[in-house]
């Protein structure tokens, strides 16, 4: 069976490069009917923080991409790392190097010097007729992995194609510290052999690790994942995201107002596509994802179409969840929402005008304080022909035996004809009192949307 894992260092946010790898990870298993596993990778201890592991957890959730197995931690299988070395040692793939700290600084030098790349140049592997040095009194060792010396390793990569890197290039990679505890690229070889994984999907800015991962998996003599290698997400302007520019992490795209399954729709459409297709749901997604169809390419982020698509998914979910969601932003923007207001019915009426639930939340506001409209729209639509028509109408829908919008409606109308006025006449004073606003949904809807005793005090204080 297929098996996939998400692999984030907990270092920081969750970042939206990690979550379209999470995401296609997920989609990857999902169509084969595989495995979704978790695993932190954590032993960064200097830079590894609990927040960052709950960032992770929340974003996952957010985004509801939900895992079969873990979540696994690397600090947590450090006796396994261990007893791989261990095992290495024994069986010769791996061996003890004694350098010190200034002989490695001297050779560095050496080779700089000569004009070389500086690299280690194995003085501790042990070779067929070779004196090794005695081993310097009360130097804790390292341990490094016997990397091949000459050949190529290569690889299918299914988003980049064959990848060959030459054997020469790599040196033989430290693989545990002389503290025992195990280096970076050797624990990713040791979970994806032991987790099974079939499929790594990740950053390209691993795709260096990929040979050395390769060689020790080789060594370990343990089957060879398929590795596919996802370019990363550029900003607008071709740049690295930064958290500066507000996109970086998922949390930044949550406080944006965008909805979950909108930016998974993004993300999934950003480097991956299926024909022409830009809207298509979890499902679809799932039915129809391939690696191959990953650009090799980076893509850029555009904001104009994340809100597009997100005005899609605002405009199809539904009315009750919408006004759940929005809550936090109301009350962000300085709102206490008010029990008595069918928040659902306004937001409703709200949703499809909007193309973020920041904008909902500034659309609503002026529900539950009353809006400071401008003195120039006052002007406008406040005119001497409608003014004493307003009491009139305030009266009538007083006196109405049901607040409903038709009813409502009756009653504007009403209003117009016997005052010989035009409909906008009325509605757009009554806008501007009620909402702060000339731009509304469906005026009777909006009246009747609220409770009765606010529409009245707005427009008899107007
Ligand atoms: N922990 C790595 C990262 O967060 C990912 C490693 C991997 O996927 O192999 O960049």
């Amino acid at each position: 069976p297929v098996r996939t894992r998400f692999a984030p260092s907990p270092t920081g946010e969750l970042h939206i490069g990690g979550a379209r790898t999470a995401l296609f990870s997920y989609a990857y298993a999902r169509h084969h009917q595989g495995v979704f596993i978790l695993r932190v990778e954590d032993t960064d201890v200097e830079r590894s923080t609990p927040e960052s592991v709950k960032a992770i957890f929340d974003g996952m959730h957010w985004l509801d991409l939900e895992y079969d197995e873990g979540p696994f931690y690397q600090m947590q299988r450090m006796d396994r790392y261990k007893e791989v070395v261990a095992e290495m040692l024994k069986a010769g793939t791996a061996y003890y190097c004694y350098c010190s700290k200034e002989e490695l600084d001297a050779l560095r030098a050496e080779q700089e010097a000569r004009g070389e790349k500086p690299r280690y140049d194995r003085r501790w592997r042990p070779e067929a007729g070779k004196t090794l040095p005695e081993p310097p009194a009360g130097v804790q060792p390292v341990v490094r992995f016997r990397n091949p010396l000459d050949g190529v390793v290569a690889w299918e990569d299914e988003v980049k194609g064959r990848i060959e890197i030459s054997n020469t290039e790599l040196d033989d990679l430290i693989i545990a510290r002389p503290d025992g505890t195990p280096t970076y690229n050797f624990c990713v070889v040791v979970d994806d052999w032991d987790m099974a994984i079939t499929h790594v999907i990740r950053g390209d800015d691993h795709v260096n690790n990929t040979p050395r991962q390769i060689n020790i998996l080789q060594a370990l003599g343990a089957p060879l994942p398929k590795y596919g290698h996802v370019p990363m997400i550029l900003d607008e302007d071709g740049k690295k995201l930064s958290k500066r520019t507000g996109a970086a992490s998922v949390m930044q795209y949550y406080e944006m107002g965008i909805l979950p399954e909108a930016l998974l729709n993004y993300l999934a459409r950003l480097g991956w596509g299926h024909g022409d297709d830009e809207l298509f749901s979890r499902a679809q997604l799932v039915e129809w994802f391939d690696t191959r169809q990953i650009s090799g390419s980076p893509s850029r982020l555009d904001r104009k179409k994340l809100m597009w698509v997100n005005a899609h998914y605002l405009k199809q979910a539904d009315a009750g969840r919408i006004a759940a969601l929005v809550r936090p932003f109301l009350e962000k923007i300085g709102v206490t929402v008010d029990e008595a207001i069918d928040l659902p019915a306004l937001v409703g009426l709200y949703k499809e005008r909007v193309e973020n639930l920041c904008q909902l939340a500034e659309a609503l506001a002026f529900c539950f304080r009353t809006p400071e409209a401008d003195p120039a729209l006052r002007a406008q639509h406040l005119t001497d022909a409608v003014l004493p028509h307003l009491p009139t109408l305030v009266s009538r829908l007083q006196a109405l035996v049901d607040w409903s919008k038709d009813s409502i409606a009756a009653e504007l109308k009403a209003v117009v004809a016997e005052a010989g006025l035009k409909f906008p006449q009325l509605a757009m004073p009554v806008r501007v009192l009620l909402c702060g606003t000339t731009q509304t949904p469906s005026l009777d809807a909006v009246l009747a949307a609220l409770p009765r005793e606010l529409v009245l005090s707005r427009l008899a204080a107007g």
